[in-house]
């Protein structure tokens, strides 16, 4: 193959990284510097590259510790995560370029964008710091009540029902923790589904069920209303379940706090496909947070929902398991109104 045609294409390699890419020689002139490489500085390529990296670039950590790479005598690769302009976090990997013989060619950096990880890590920071509190909680909670109940007023049996209710509640919170914990670790994998005949309306009432006597107890009315035009179609009943009791959870939970409610949860079959939705007369969510509540660990910080927010994995995974359905889901809300979440299967 000619030179030239060589020369391009690395070239096009280069631009193509989609990463910021950095060569120099080993005088220290710049040799390439990518369109991302131009961005990340504020720079334009072409005015930096032939130039010196000393004139070109701030000194800086990054550019310490490339120049060193055609400085040292025996130099050795090496990744390492950096700060560049803007704040922004790069994995920055610099590589000496030696001829066979060892001979110093000069050096080049390519830098791997760090913010999607630290998106992540920061989440995840939030949710230990979070699963701690949670697990802290009811744990003081049943073993004070436990503690109290060993001193005596066990003798009591009305005080000992109540304490007992109290306890089994703290030990439901647990339970349910746990639960979304294990489900967490299954998050982000693709659903697999174990596939058979579903009945919507059977879905609807188990999910339902689960909630009576919490829903009874907040003063919030749970209705199940199924279209009689409702087919069976082959999915997953246990997944699609476990999707609609997430809503009917979160529904419940953001109605009850109003002291008074309704959660709807109805099924319509329309245009070949399978609109399940459960409404609300909940709290509501702001709109700029709609986007995001879908997304794993997240939950509303602000307004009346913020201290009720459990482990922010339910919409998430509901939107696995619709998703794994080859549907979606859907949210319409108004603060102070309502909510309606609605998972949509194609039939
Ligand atoms: P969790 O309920 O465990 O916090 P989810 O993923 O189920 O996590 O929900 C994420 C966030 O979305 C909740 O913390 C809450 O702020 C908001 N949200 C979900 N459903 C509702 C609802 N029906 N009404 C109001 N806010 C809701």
């Amino acid at each position: 193959m000619p030179p030239r045609i060589e020369g391009q294409l690395s070239d096009a390699l280069v631009e193509g990284l989609g990463d910021p890419c950095l060569g120099i020689d080993r005088s220290g002139e710049i040799r390439i510097f990518n369109a991302q490489a131009g961005r990340l500085f504020g720079l334009r390529p072409r005015d930096v590259i032939g130039k010196s990296i000393y004139e070109a670039l701030p000194l800086s950590e990054f550019t310490r510790a490339l120049i060193a790479q055609i400085k040292a005598s025996e130099p050795t690769p090496m990744e390492q995560v950096m700060v560049f302009p803007g704040d922004r976090l790069f994995a920055v990997q610099l590589s000496p370029v030696r001829t066979d013989r060892g001979r110093n060619l000069g050096a080049i950096a390519v830098l791997r964008d760090m913010a999607g990880v630290q998106k992540i890590e920061k989440g995840l920071d939030q949710f230990l710091v979070d699963v701690t509190r949670r697990i802290s909680v009811p744990l003081t909670s049943i073993k004070g009540f436990v503690e109290t109940l060993l001193e005596g007023p066990y003798q009591d049996p009305e005080i000992t029902r109540r304490f007992l209710q109290i306890i089994n509640e703290e030990a439901n919170r647990l339970v349910r923790l746990v639960m979304s914990l294990e489900e967490s670790s299954h998050a982000g994998e693709p659903h697999a589904l174990n596939v058979g005949t579903v009945r919507m309306e059977r879905v609807l009432q188990a999910a339902a069920e689960m909630f009576r006597d919490v829903a009874a107890g907040k003063n919030v009315e749970l209705v199940v209303q199924e279209d009689a035009a409702v087919p069976e179609f082959q999915g997953d009943a246990e997944q699609l379940r476990r999707a609609v009791v997430n809503l009917v959870d979160n529904a419940v939970r953001f109605t009850g706090v109003k002291g008074h409610g309704q959660v709807k949860v109805t099924a319509v079959h329309e245009n070949a496909s399978l609109r399940v939705a459960v409404a609300d007369t909940g709290v509501g969510i702001p709109p700029h947070e709609q986007e995001r509540i879908f997304e794993r660990f997240y939950r509303v910080s602000e307004g009346p929902a913020a201290s009720l927010g459990g482990t922010g994995l339910g919409l998430s995974v509901a939107r696995e398991i619709a998703e794994a359905h080859g549907g979606r889901i859907e949210v319409e809300s108004r603060p102070g109104k309502g909510s309606v979440f609605t998972i949509v299967l194609p039939l």
